[in-house]
């Protein structure tokens, strides 16, 4: 998929009563050659919509098209297929399982999937890509915090997904950390045609991003173009 666009897109959440809307009546378009940041505040939507950008959570109105076709119409199935087909997630927390190993977390989306690659050795692969070669039997508790996030970044991109769409992937790491996970983000869009979203707080970070499209309230309140070379 080379474009995902947003149709009046909302979601609302119901509690106590009160109904909170997460994201309100976004159109956008998404594409695959863009090196997006969507910055704001906290709370102004922007995991709502990089989880329903990833069909992880579903719109409460409005849809998704991706290349121009909706999907999902066929049942939970078809959205899990597509999802490992298509997109990458990685998350602030790194989210990885504290009892395997390097090597068994970044084979994990390709649990119960046919592929037509050597696990071993594209695992292997993506370590090396980001760095890791080394650490394939340490268990996540023996990293540091960037290291954690660098495997993060190889299991999200173990499975070829055109899309990575990371959630304050620097959020937790100091500046120098951070910096080896930006470049790596910045790599896996030139060299591999990845499309690359990512949701920050930090207005430096971007800034040196090809789109900026900052949201406030559940709305876009700007778009435009970064610093990125
Ligand atoms: P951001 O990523 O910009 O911090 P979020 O998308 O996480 O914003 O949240 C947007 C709004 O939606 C916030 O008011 C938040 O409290 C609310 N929200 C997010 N997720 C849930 C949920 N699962 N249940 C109820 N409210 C939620
Ligand atoms: P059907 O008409 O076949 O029931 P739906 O569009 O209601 O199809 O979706 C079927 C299932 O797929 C739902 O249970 C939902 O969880 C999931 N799904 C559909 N679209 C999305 C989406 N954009 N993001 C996440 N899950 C989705």
């Amino acid at each position: 998929v080379s474009q995902i666009e947003c149709v009046d897109l909302t979601k609302s959440y119901q509690g106590d009563g009160v109904e909170t809307t997460a994201v309100h009546k976004l159109n956008l378009c998404f594409k695959k050659e863009e090196f997006t940041a969507v910055i704001g505040p906290s709370g102004s939507g922007k995991s709502t919509l990089l989880s329903m950008l990833g069909t992880l959570d579903r719109p409460t109105s409005g849809h998704l098209l991706y290349d121009g076709k909706a999907i999902g119409t066929k049942g939970n199935r078809l959205v899990a297929d597509f999802r490992f087909e298509q997109v990458g997630f990685v998350f602030q927390q790194f989210h990885l399982l504290p009892t395997l190993s390097v090597l068994e977390n970044v084979l994990t989306p390709l649990f119960g999937r046919k592929v037509s690659y050597d696990r071993q050795t594209r695992a292997k692969e993506v370590l090396n890509y980001v760095g890791l070669s080394d650490k394939l039997t340490a268990l996540p508790s023996q990293l540091s915090g960037g290291q954690q996030q660098r495997v993060a970044i190889a299991r999200a991109v173990i499975h070829k997904p055109s899309w990575l769409l990371a959630d304050e992937p620097t959020g937790n790491l100091d500046s120098e950390a951070g910096e080896r996970i930006f470049s790596l983000l910045r790599h896996l869009h030139k060299e591999d045609g990845c499309g690359v979203v990512f949701v920050t707080h930090e207005s430096q970070l971007a800034e040196r991003a090809g789109r900026i499209i900052s949201m406030q309230d559940g709305c876009v309140i700007s778009d435009r173009v970064g610093k990125l070379k």
